[in-house]
C-alpha cells in the first residue's frame, strides 16, 4: 500500500488482558475484509496492543499485513523489573498489571496513537475500542472523531455493571424488610434466576469506569447476537441510542479467503485425534487464555476422567510439563493410566474441535467466546466459573439457556464431576440440553445470513465506522 493513497484510518484499542486483544482482531478483520472488498480499500487499521500480545497475534497471522491491519505497540504500564504478585484468594488470576496497564493508558495510548498518524501518514478518522478502556473515548473527543465501544463479553454481564451499584442498597433493603431470599436480584428485568454472588465482581474501577463512560460512545458494540437474550437486548436498545449486537465476532462471515489462522491453526493435531472417535464421545476441557484452576481441582478433575473412562481433549494455557506434573501430583502412574484415553495440549483450535461430532462435553471456565464457541458446535456444556463475568455466564447457560450445568458447589470435586459428565453425556437431560443447544446454534447462524440480525447490525457499524469523519 502506498501511504500517499491511505484516505481513511481507523484505530483499534485493545484491553491486552485475556482473550480481549484477539475477540477484537476478529472484529477488525472482518470491518477490515469489508474494506478491502469495496471502495475504502485505502482504509488502514492501526491496531493497538501491547508488543507482549501483538506479536503473538500478528506472527501467528501474516494475512492481517493484506488487509491493512497494522500492529502498534502500546507500553504495558509496567514499572522496570516489575514481578507479577499472586493474590492468594484469587490465585487463578493477576489482576495487578491490568490496573498497572489502565492506570499508565492516557499517556500511553495517546503517544502510540500519534505514531501511527506519523507512520500511516494519515490522522485518525474514528476510535474503536475495548468498552474497558474509557480513556479512548477522550482521545477521540480531543480528536473530535467518534468514539466506538467494543464489549468482547456478553450483553448481560452489560447490563449487570450498569445495575451493580444499586444492588448492595436494595439487598439490604429487602434483608430490613425481612424478605426470605434477599439474594434475587429480580429487580433487574431478565435476571430473575440469577443469584447476586453470580454478578460480575463489579469492585474494579475498570468495570465502574466502563459503566459510567459508556454514554459518551457513538456506537456501543456486543459480541453476541440479538436472539441469545431478547430480554436483555431490548433493555440495551432503550438504553442506548446506537447499541449493536454483531457477534460472534470470530464467527463472522470472512469476506476474504484469508481464513483466521489464530483459531484454525492446529499444531498438536487435536483434529486428526478427535477423527479417531465416536460421536458425542470426547470431552473437551480448557480454562481459556488465563485461567490457572487449583492443583487440587485439576487433579478432582483428572480422577474423574480416569473413573468414568471418558475419551479427553485438554488445553492449557500454561508450561505443559509443568502442569502435567501438577495435575498428577507428580506421580507418573496417576499421568499414565489417565492419558491412556486422553491428549493434553498447550493449544487447541477450539472453534474447530467443538465443531466436531465427536466432542460430547465442553468442560469451560464459562469464558463469553467459550460458550459462543460451544454454541456454534452444538456442544453441552459443564461449568466451573472463576471470576469477572464468568459465574454470570454460567447462570445464563444453565438457567437461561437450560444447555449445560455447573459443577456442584462451584468447584471440581472427583464424585461432582463424575455426577456432571455422566448426566451430560448418559442421561436423557443431557440430550436434552444438546437439543436446545441445537436450536440456539440455529439461531445462531441465522443472525450471519445476509438479513439476519448480526448482518444488518454489522453493515450499520460499517456506516458509523467508515462515514466517520475524515480529517
Ligand atoms: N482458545 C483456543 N484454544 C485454546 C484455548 C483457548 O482457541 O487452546 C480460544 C477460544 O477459542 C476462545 C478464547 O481462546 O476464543 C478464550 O476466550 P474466552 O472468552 O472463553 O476466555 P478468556 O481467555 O478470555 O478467559
Amino acid at each position: 500500500l502506498q501511504e500517499a493513497s491511505v484516505e481513511r484510518h481507523i484505530a483499534m484499542f485493545t484491553f491486552p488482558f485475556a482473550s480481549h486483544p484477539s475477540t477484537l482482531l476478529a472484529l477488525t478483520r472482518r470491518l477490515a475484509a469489508a474494506a478491502v472488498g469495496s471502495p475504502p480499500s485505502s482504509t488502514v487499521f492501526s491496531f493497538f496492543s501491547t508488543e507482549r500480545s501483538n506479536s503473538a497475534l500478528f506472527r501467528a497471522d501474516s494475512s492481517l499485513a493484506s488487509l491493512n491491519i497494522r500492529p502498534f505497540n502500546v507500553h504495558d504500564g509496567l514499572p522496570e523489573g516489575y514481578v507479577p504478585r499472586s493474590d492468594p484468594k484469587r490465585m487463578w488470576l493477576q489482576a495487578e498489571p491490568m490496573h498497572l496497564f489502565i492506570r499508565a493508558a492516557p499517556a500511553n495510548l495517546r503517544r502510540a496513537a500519534a505514531e501511527a498518524e506519523d507512520a500511516v501518514g494519515c490522522r485518525i478518522s474514528c476510535v474503536v475500542s475495548d468498552a474497558f478502556l474509557w480513556v479512548a473515548g477522550s482521545l477521540a473527543e480531543e480528536r473530535g472523531v467518534p468514539w466506538v465501544a467494543v464489549r468482547t463479553g456478553g450483553p448481560r454481564s452489560l447490563v449487570a455493571h450498569f445495575q451493580i451499584q444499586m444492588i448492595p442498597s436494595t439487598i439490604r433493603h429487602l434483608a430490613t424488610i425481612g424478605s426470605e431470599d434477599p439474594e434475587v436480584p429480580d429487580f433487574i428485568p431478565g435476571f430473575s434466576s440469577t443469584e447476586c454472588r453470580d454478578l460480575p465482581d463489579g469492585n474494579g474501577s475498570i468495570l465502574h469506569s466502563m459503566a459510567r463512560n459508556l454514554h459518551r460512545a457513538t456506537a456501543i458494540v456486543v459480541n453476541s447476537f440479538e436472539e441469545a437474550d431478547p430480554v436483555i437486548t431490548q433493555q440495551l436498545h432503550s438504553k442506548f441510542q446506537n447499541y449493536l449486537s454483531v457477534g460472534p465476532f470470530g464467527l463472522l462471515p470472512q469476506a476474504t479467503s484469508s481464513p483466521n489462522k489464530y483459531f484454525s491453526h492446529d499444531p498438536n493435531g487435536c483434529i486428526p485425534w478427535l477423527e479417531c472417535h465416536e460421536p458425542n464421545s470426547v470431552v473437551y476441557i480448557s480454562f481459556g487464555t488465563i485461567v490457572k484452576p487449583k492443583t487440587s481441582e485439576l487433579m478432582a478433575l483428572m480422577e474423574s476422567l480416569t473413573e468414568t473412562g471418558h475419551p479427553f481433549l485438554w488445553s492449557f494455557c500454561g508450561d505443559l510439563v509443568e502442569e502435567l506434573s501438577i495435575i498428577s501430583g507428580g506421580n507418573l502412574a496417576v499421568m499414565e493410566k489417565a492419558l491412556v484415553r486422553g491428549k493434553m495440549v498447550r493449544w487447541a483450535p477450539q472453534l474447530a474441535v467443538l465443531r466436531h461430532p465427536s466432542v460430547g462435553v465442553f468442560v469451560t471456565h464459562c469464558g463469553w467466546n467459550s460458550l459462543l464457541e460451544s454454541i456454534a458446535g452444538g456442544v453441552p456444556m459443564i461449568g466451573r466459573p472463576f471470576f469477572a463475568d464468568q459465574p454470570l455466564n454460567q447462570t445464563t447457560m444453565e438457567d437461561e439457556w437450560k444447555i449445560g450445568l455447573g459443577v456442584e458447589g462451584g468447584v471440581f470435586t472427583k464424585q461432582g464431576t463424575v455426577r456432571a459428565l455422566e448426566m451430560v453425556l448418559s442421561r436423557e437431560e443431557g440430550k436434552k440440553m444438546r437439543l436446545r443447544v441445537g436450536a440456539l446454534n440455529d439461531a445462531l447462524v441465522k443472525s450471519m445470513e445476509p438479513d439476519g440480525s448480526s448482518s444488518q447490525n454489522f453493515n450499520k457499524l460499517m456506516m458509523e465506522i467508515f462515514n466517520s469523519k475524515k480529517l
